[in-house]
């Protein structure tokens, strides 16, 4: 989460971005090769699989139901994300901004579920967006084009880049 618009008290009691329903999977956080062999060490509950050119956490058998709506924690959160600096993955750090494709250019955009940042004006986001973090968030994306999602209906486009 962007700490400079969420406080830990705000997230404590919610986790909904650490958890995902099959449908959401596409969201989960993405991690380069080195800390997947890394982290099991120290985590032994967290398993990756691959996702194009680097991994994600592998939460397929957690669901114990058939119902769509079902959550699956992230391993890594436990009462909080236990990952913090270079560990945590840049998506998790970010959010809920997402770098997406859009109409064939890249473009900050924001995820529309968190709750505590739905309560706020959109300006607080957009400031975000145009501001230096933007532009590092930008670059990161840039360097590290796997982070880069596509698209999706209903996330407001704060800010395009070429
Ligand atoms: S969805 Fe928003 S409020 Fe909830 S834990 Fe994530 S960042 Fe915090
Ligand atoms: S890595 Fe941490 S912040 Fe990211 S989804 Fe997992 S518990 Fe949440």
């Amino acid at each position: 989460m962007l700490k400079t618009v969420l406080s830990n008290t705000e997230c404590a009691e919610c986790r909904f971005c650490c958890s995902f329903r099959r449908q959401s999977l596409w969201e989960t956080p993405l991690f380069d090769g080195e800390s997947v062999n890394r982290l099991p060490a120290l985590y032994p509950d967290a398993h990756f699989k691959p996702r194009g050119d680097v991994f994600t956490i592998d939460i397929d058998d957690c669901y114990m139901t058939d119902d769509p709506e079902e959550e699956a924690l992230c391993p890594f959160n436990k009462n909080g994300c236990v990952l913090n600096g270079e560990d945590k993955p840049f998506d998790c750090s970010i959010w809920p901004l997402r770098v997406m494709r859009y109409k064939g250019r890249l473009a900050i955009c924001l995820t529309p579920t968190c709750p505590v940042i739905s309560s706020k004006p959109v300006a607080v986001m957009q400031k975000l967006a145009d501001s230096e973090t933007g532009d590092r968030i930008i670059t990161y994306a840039k360097n590290h084009p796997w982070m880069i999602k596509e698209y999706k209906n209903g996330f407001p486009v704060l800010r395009e880049f070429e």
